[in-house]
């Protein structure tokens, strides 16, 4: 079912015309369907259940508390980058014994207090994070849990901003480095290992850089058995793409058969990681155009949204899908530019699009719900939008939007001349 379409030319999201968003909360907002995320959330959960699995949604993706909740509800993990995160997981209600905590730059502060909460997992991506964790369990006398997270050296096709699973990635650690700290494991008292993690990337459309890296996670998984190294679990990571324009990215029903059948009846509990997969599609930015501005050589809709709202196309050259939320059949349709306010040439949502538009009318820019906001800035003191999520006839503000004093209330002038 598409939780965001169009009834007599107006596009609802569930049983909502987002025309009334618009005029009850402003633009730009965010707007999200609780049933696209329940939905995403129990097809996955569906795909994995004949083999023991965890799934733990990928915090930053969409850090908003009222997901993070509905997604607990559901009884999801969670998998965090920050103790920012944790902490968001714990107030949403999330069960800290469902956290793993992925990451390059573990601060001590982050692992104690993870330590004291008891979360699942630690990901654990250099020699100097596990040695330090190892200190820092011992210093509280506990044992810390612990996979390490494996780089794989696949190519996972994506953007290169988004690979992570390259040789020459900041992520991780090397199959042969992992091999050999997994048999030094009794130099680390304080360190209980659990078992492997990997993550080679995002937005991936295709299955075979995930089979490639998992036949290397499981080849690593059966020389440590060899060797008397028994591991309970095996973390693929996150990744799997979504639909932003012609991509056709595998099912969940897809991705879980390829992960299923390479395990065979090895005793792993499978954990993933996705993040845009649950949350991507589920929902839109939405925006008001402010003028249109027409010169010989480009046509422009400038937009109350920006690149500090949504990143990713100046980031990623990511291409959005934008319509208009009230269908115009008054007006021949030209090619805008779709840009924002922001004093940057890198300011735009879309290049290109044929749209029948006049000042005034609102836009939706489509598979924004991941990475969207948990990615917006204040850049030119502009404050965070409104966030709003749909449930069938309902409407809920589960972000207001901040105002500018916001913005600088923690900011002090000097007290003299
Ligand atoms: C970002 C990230 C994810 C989620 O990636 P998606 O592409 O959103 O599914 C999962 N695991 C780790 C370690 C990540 O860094």
């Amino acid at each position: 079912m598409d939780h965001f379409s169009y009834r007599d030319g107006l596009l609802y999201c569930e049983s909502v015309p987002l025309d009334e968003i618009a005029s009850l909360f402003g633009t730009p907002c965010y707007v999200y369907s609780r049933a696209a995320i329940v939905q995403r959330w129990n097809a996955f959960e569906r795909s994995f259940s004949s083999h023991e699995h965890l799934l733990c949604y990928a915090v930053k993706a969409n850090s908003n508390l009222a997901i993070l909740n509905i997604l607990a509800r559901l009884g999801s993990g969670f998998d965090i980058v920050s103790v920012g995160e944790l902490e968001r997981v714990l107030v949403a209600g999330g069960d800290p014994q469902k956290v793993v905590f992925s990451g390059v730059g573990k601060r001590i502060d982050e692992m104690r207090r993870a330590l004291e909460v008891g979360i699942f997992c630690f990901n654990v991506e250099s020699l100097a994070e596990l040695e330090r964790l190892d200190k820092v369990a011992g210093g509280m006398g506990c044992r810390a849990p612990v996979a390490l997270r494996v780089n794989p050296d696949v190519d996972a096709g994506t953007h290169p901003y988004i690979a992570t699973g390259l040789k020459e990635s900041k992520f991780g650690i090397s199959l042969d480095e992992a091999e050999g700290i997994y048999l030094r494991h009794t130099q680390f008292p304080h360190i209980c290992f659990l078992g492997l993690d990997c993550h080679i990337g995002s937005q991936l459309t295709t299955l075979a850089p995930l089979t490639d890296a998992l036949d290397r996670m499981l080849t690593l998984y059966d020389r440590l058995q060899a060797n008397g190294l028994s591991l309970t679990h095996l973390d693929m990571g996150g990744g799997l793409g979504i639909r932003y324009q012609h991509e056709d990215p595998p099912t969940p029903d897809g991705y879980a058969a390829a992960f299923l059948q390479a395990l065979g009846d090895r005793p792993l509990r499978l954990i993933i990681e996705p993040g845009r997969a649950i949350v991507g599609e589920s929902g839109v930015l939405l925006t008001q155009v402010e003028y249109l501005k027409v010169t010989p050589n480009k046509s422009f809709a400038v937009v109350d949204a920006a690149m500090n709202d949504l990143i990713r196309p100046a980031l990623y050259d990511a291409w959005h899908n934008v319509e208009p939320v009230v269908s115009r059949t008054d007006l021949p349709a030209t090619s805008y530019d779709i840009v924002g306010p922001v004093c940057e040439s890198g300011d735009f949502l879309a290049s290109g699009r044929d749209l029948a538009l006049i000042a005034g009318d609102l836009l939706a820019v489509f598979a924004a719900g991941a990475y969207g906001f948990s990615m917006s800035s204040n850049y030119n003191t502009r404050p965070r939008a409104a966030e709003i999520l749909v449930d069938k006839t309902a409407i809920h503000c589960v972000r207001k939007r901040e105002t500018v004093a916001d913005l600088y209330a923690g900011e002090v002038i000097l007290p003299y001349n």
